[in-house]
């Protein structure tokens, strides 16, 4: 008998989520059924709209059942196997995280690759975290070749590929924003931002107009609240916003009061449009070509904040939401 160990919701967080909402369970594994695999995870994903599936609220994606085991981005290797097309050894991209053993009929798994990079860049700069870059400054946003790009959250996940991306795409200048000095150093050294501000230093409007004399083109909003409010300040007629996340706002318990100066959007022409990344999956195909290229000539680099153990999983998830991720946050199993 194998067991696998797995963290389940037990109650729904009021404002910040902590360690006391979750438990972590031993759970014992069947014999595996008919076209079934067994994977034994190798990195497991923590995002931000994790948080919004703790709520008890419909959207986009189902809430987490109450002492239910959660799911979400992993990756792995078939361990055990009575399908034809998913042989043991196989890499796999799923959506069984938050467990160390996954178990499940094979058409839930998808078979990776073999490039000779980590299987952890699937959850990242290749994955649902670099598409969603890629998504958003080329077809929400339609990046131009010579326009400048602001964009928030700039040293994670989505952030720090999506500066290097808009590179790609021929911006002309790139501005980053994100919580620590570190950070800034980060982005101005490593990801190719042109500039960049911690937004903890002094009012977010104030330092972005400082950094953008001639205004932006396009904001990719991974924030919401003051650095929407400070890019539509600095937008130039015709520009446009991807709004990708809004993560100064999960874990309010009240409605947030939205940006005091909509009218720029009629005075300047200026297009806001939201996207959520499953919706843009015809794009993959064409994002994992170039991506693949741009890691192996090494023309895109990325970070890993990798926490060990399942039974860390919470707190990696927690420190995420706070900030003490640089690049990919991911629990290593
Ligand atoms: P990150 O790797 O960027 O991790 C979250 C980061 O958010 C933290 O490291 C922290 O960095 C920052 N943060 C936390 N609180 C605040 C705050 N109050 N103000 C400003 N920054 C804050 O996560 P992802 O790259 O996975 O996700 C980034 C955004 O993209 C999120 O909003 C997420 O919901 C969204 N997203 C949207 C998708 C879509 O399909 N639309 C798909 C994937 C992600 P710091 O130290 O800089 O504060």
């Amino acid at each position: 008998m194998t067991s696998s160990t797995q963290i389940q919701l037990t109650s729904r967080p009021v404002g910040t989520p902590t360690s006391e909402n979750f438990s972590t369970v031993s759970i014992d594994l069947p014999a595996l059924g008919p076209d079934e695999v067994r994977v034994r995870n190798e990195f497991v994903s923590v995002d931000p709209y994790m948080r919004g599936r703790m709520n008890d609220t419909k959207s986009y994606v189902p809430p987490f059942g109450l002492d239910e085991t959660m799911t979400g981005g992993a990756v792995g290797r078939v361990v055990e196997s009575t399908s034809d097309t998913l042989p043991v050894g196989t890499a796999v991209l799923h959506g069984y995280g938050w467990r160390d053993v996954a178990q499940a009929p094979a058409a839930q798994f998808s078979a990776l690759p073999e490039t000779g990079l980590s299987l952890s860049v699937f959850l990242g700069a290749a994955g649902m975290t670099g598409l969603t870059a890629y998504v958003g400054l080329k077809r929400i946003a339609g990046l131009a070749e010579g326009e400048s790009v602001f964009i928030s959250g700039a040293a994670g996940a989505v952030g720090s590929i999506a500066g290097q991306v808009a590179r790609k795409l021929g911006a002309s200048r790139v501005i980053g924003s994100a919580g620590s000095a570190e950070k800034v150093a980060v982005l101005r050294e490593k990801y190719g931002y042109d500039d960049a501000f911690n937004y903890k230093d002094a009012p977010v409007r104030e330092q972005l107009r400082g950094l953008t004399p001639d205004g932006i083109d396009v904001y990719f909003d991974n924030v919401g609240g003051d650095h929407l409010e400070a890019a539509l300040d600095r937008l130039n007629t015709g520009g446009r916003v991807a709004l990708c996340g809004a993560i100064s706002q999960y874990n309010d318990t009240q409605r947030a009061p939205g940006p005091d100066n909509l009218s720029n959007l009629v005075t300047r022409s200026l297009r806001l449009e939201g996207f959520t990344v499953g919706q843009h999956q015809d794009l993959q195909a064409e994002f994992a070509e170039k991506m693949t290229g741009w890691l192996h000539d090494g023309s895109v680099v990325f970070d890993e904040t990798v926490v060990d153990g399942i039974g860390n999983a919470v707190d990696a998830f927690l420190d995420m939401m706070n900030g003490a991720n640089t690049g990919k946050m991911l629990v290593r199993i």
